[in-house]
């Protein structure tokens, strides 16, 4: 493959451990996938550019806790042809937005730190923001599924 696919992951709030079972699936997929993709930005592969860069596709995990989070993830959407939401927070918000559905005297708890680190009110799902091409259920993302994605998208 002359082009090779330019692929970046990105993990926002929550447990990472879909960037596990990424890294694994390396473990017997990188033979196939080397000379078709190329890693534009996996901070847990290699030391990544502060600048995000121009992309072919953005599997990004987690929930959107935070305004910065916010523009980052606009960032990632503007720079990546496709973005697929990697697992169940980043799908549907949930186990990382526990503290949307917590009383008022569990919020009054939490308020310092909501305040201290300018998290929003509301902890949001990649869809709540921006546009999602596809997703990949699960807690953690369910393998046969993120395995048909990258098929779809290597023959392509
Ligand atoms: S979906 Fe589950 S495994 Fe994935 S980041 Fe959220 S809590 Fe962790």
């Amino acid at each position: 493959m002359a082009n090779k696919l330019k692929i970046g992951w990105f993990s926002f709030t929550c447990c990472e451990d879909s960037t596990i079972i990424f890294t694994e699936l390396l473990n017997t997929h990188w033979k196939n996938w080397k000379n078709q993709i190329e890693f534009v930005h996996v901070k847990v592969l290699k030391k990544s550019p502060e600048i995000i860069p121009e992309m072919d596709i953005a599997f990004v995990e987690g929930a959107i806790a935070g305004d910065r989070q916010e523009q980052k993830l606009k960032d990632i959407r503007q720079k990546a042809k496709k973005l697929v939401a990697i697992g169940s927070c980043a799908v549907v918000g949930s186990p990382s937005n526990q503290r949307n559905f917590f009383n008022r005297s569990q919020l009054d708890e939490i308020r310092p730190i909501l305040e201290r680190f300018k998290y929003k009110e509301k902890v949001l799902k990649l869809s709540d923001i921006v546009k999602v091409d596809d997703v990949v259920n699960g807690c953690p993302m369910n393998e046969a599924v993120f395995l048909q994605i990258m098929d779809k998208l290597l023959n392509t």
